[in-house]
C-alpha cells in the first residue's frame, strides 16, 4: 500500500518539537563525543569549550568546526567513537576531491541511515508494491547499500544491480518491470540515451520515478531525464561522512530537499569567515550528527554551497529544505580570475539542445588560463561538415560567454565520443594542477 510518509510522526512534527528533540540529542551527542574521541576532546579544549557549555542548538556555534582535512589526519581510527567490535560496516568516500576518508557504522547507525533512505523512497512515491532497481555502485561507495537498505525497509522488491553493464540494466528493467530507478543522474541520462538507441519509447518502460543524487545536476538535466525515461526525477543528497545518501531528500514539490532534522542539524556559514549566516543566505553547509554511535561528527564542513529554507512545503513535511548544492566550494573553478561552476556550463548546454555529455579542460599556457569544453553533438543533429560545425561552435561559445562572462573554446565532437560514467561523472580535467597551481 502506498503511504505518504515513511515515518509520519517524525516527518511532519512541529518545528518546536524538532527543535526540542535537537536540543536534547545535541547535548548527549556532544558529551558522548567528548568522552569517547580524543581528537575531538583536543579540538574542544583548544577552543575552551566543554560539554557543559552546550545546552542546546543555540550553543552550537561555540563548538569547533571539523573539516575533511581532520578526517584525513585522523584516518583511519582517530574519530571512531566506539569499540571496533561494536561496528558492523565501513564505507569510504568516492575520493572526488582527494584522498578517500573512511566512516564506520554500528548496526544502530545503519538502521537510522536506512530509515532516511526509506523516507526518500516514499517521498518519491515508492511502496512495497514497487520494484526498485538500484544501480548506484555497491561496495565501499554508500550509494548502493543506502538505497538498497531503504528499499528493503520499505518492503519494495529490490533489484541490486550495482552500476555498469547498461545492456543488462535495460534487460532487467524491462523483463522485471522496474518502477523505481536509483542511480547517479549522469547514469540515468545514459540509460535514457541507450533506451532510445535501442528503439524504446519512454512509455515502453514501467518506471514511474527515479532517485538521483551523489553529484550535482541541474533543473535542465532533470527535465531531460524525466522526458527520456517518462518518469518523475527526485534529488537525494548525502555524504559518506554523515552516513551516505538520505541526509536530505526531495518530495513531490521537487523544489529542494528536506533535511532529516531528527538526525542532523544543518547550518549555513560563510566559507571564508566561518560566520553562521541567517536562514535564506547562500553559504557552505555544515552538519552536526545527533544519533550516531560509531562516527559522530560535530559541525562538519561539507564544502557544499546551498541555501536553506523553512517555507511551508505542500507535502506536509516540516523539515528544513536545502537547495540543490550549487556546487562545492572546492568544485568552483577560477578561470582567468572568474568563478565558474560546472553546473553553469551544463545549464547552457541543455538550454541549447545539447545532452549533458561534456568535459571541461583547463590548462595554463604563457601564464594565461586556457578553457576548452568538449561537447558531443546530438545524434539527431549530427553533422560532419566543417562549416556547419564551426557555426554551431560559435553559437554555443556566444551562449557560454553570456552566462559565464568569459569565452571558452568549444569543440563539438561526434556522438558517443566522451566516455560515459557509471558512477559520478568526471566533468573537469584541470591540467593546471600539474604546474603545482592550486586553484
Ligand atoms: P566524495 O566527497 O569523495 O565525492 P561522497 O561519495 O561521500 O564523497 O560524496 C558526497 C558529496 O557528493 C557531497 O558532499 C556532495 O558534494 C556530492 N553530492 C551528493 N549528493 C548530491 C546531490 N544530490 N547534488 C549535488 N551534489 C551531491
Ligand atoms: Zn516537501
Amino acid at each position: 500500500m502506498s503511504k505518504k510518509y515513511f515515518q509520519p510522526e517524525i516527518e511532519t512534527m512541529s518545528e518546536e518539537w524538532i527543535r526540542k528533540i535537537q536540543d536534547e540529542k545535541l547535548v548527549k551527542q556532544v558529551k558522548y563525543v567528548y568522552d569517547n574521541v580524543e581528537y575531538y576532546r583536543n579540538l574542544m579544549d583548544e577552543k575552551g569549550v566543554k560539554p557543559e557549555d552546550i545546552h542546546g542548538v543555540e550553543d552550537l556555534h561555540k563548538l569547533p568546526f571539523l573539516k575533511k582535512d581532520d578526517l584525513r589526519e585522523a584516518y583511519p581510527y582517530g574519530l571512531l567513537a566506539t569499540d571496533l567490535k561494536n561496528c558492523v560496516r565501513i564505507h569510504s568516500t568516492s575520493g572526488t576531491t582527494g584522498k578517500r576518508v573512511v566512516a564506520f557504522y554500528t548496526q544502530h547507525d545503519i538502521d537510522l541511515w536506512e530509515d532516511c533512505c526509506a523516507r526518500a523512497l516514499v517521498a518519491a512515491g515508492a511502496s512495497n508494491e514497487d520494484v526498485c532497481q538500484v544501480c548506484y555502485g555497491y561496495g565501499l561507495f554508500t550509494g548502493g547499500s543506502g538505497l538498497h537498505g531503504g528499499s528493503h525497509k520499505l518492503g519494495s522488491l529490490t533489484l541490486p544491480m550495482s552500476s555498469g553493464n547498461t545492456d543488462r540494466q535495460i534487460q532487467f528493467m524491462m523483463d522485471l518491470n522496474s518502477t523505481i530507478l536509483c542511480c547517479t543522474p549522469s547514469y540515468a541520462a545514459y540509460i535514457g540515451e541507450t533506451l532510445k538507441e535501442k528503439g524504446y519509447k519512454p512509455e515502453d518502460n514501467k518506471l514511474k520515478a527515479g532517485i538521483f543524487g551523489a553529484e550535482p545536476w541541474t533543473e535542465e538535466m532533470r527535465r531531460d531525464i524525466e522526458k527520456s525515461l517518462g518518469i518523475k526525477a527526485y534529488d537525494i543528497y548525502g555524504l559518506t561522512e554523515l552516513s551516505g545518501p538520505g541526509v536530505a531528500f526531495e518530495c513531490e514539490e521537487q523544489s529542494g530537499m528536506h533535511i532529516n532534522e531528527d538526525h542532523f542539524i544543518a547550518e549555513v556559514i560563510d566559507p571564508n569567515t566561518g560566520e553562521v549566516l541567517p536562514l535564506g543566505s547562500k553559504g557552505e553547509l555544515v552538519f552536526t550528527s545527533l544519533d550516531k554511535e560509531a562516527f559522530p561528527l560535530l559541525r562538519y564542513r561539507t564544502r557544499d554551497i546551498c541555501v536553506l529554507s523553512r517555507k511551508k512545503c505542500s507535502c506536509g513535511r516540516t523539515f528544513v529544505k536545502m537547495t540543490k548544492p550549487l556546487g562545492r566550494s572546492d568544485d568552483m573553478m577560477i578561470i582567468r580570475g572568474v568563478n565558474v561552476f560546472p553546473s553553469q556550463i551544463e545549464a547552457v548546454l541543455l538550454n541549447n539542445g545539447y545532452a549533458p555529455n561534456y568535459q571541461i579542460i583547463l590548462d595554463r599556457v604563457n601564464n594565461t588560463d586556457t578553457f576548452d569544453i568538449n561537447v558531443e553533438m546530438n545524434p539527431d543533429d549530427f553533422s560532419d561538415t566543417p562549416k556547419v560545425i564551426t557555426a554551431k561552435e560559435k553559437q554555443l561559445q556566444a551562449a557560454m560567454k553570456t552566462m559565464l562572462g568569459i569565452n571558452p573554446k568549444i569543440h563539438l565532437l561526434s556522438p558517443k565520443s566522451i566516455t560515459r560514467s557509471e558512477g559520478k561523472a568526471v566533468r573537469v580535467i584541470d591540467n593546471r594542477k600539474r604546474l603545482g597551481i592550486t586553484i
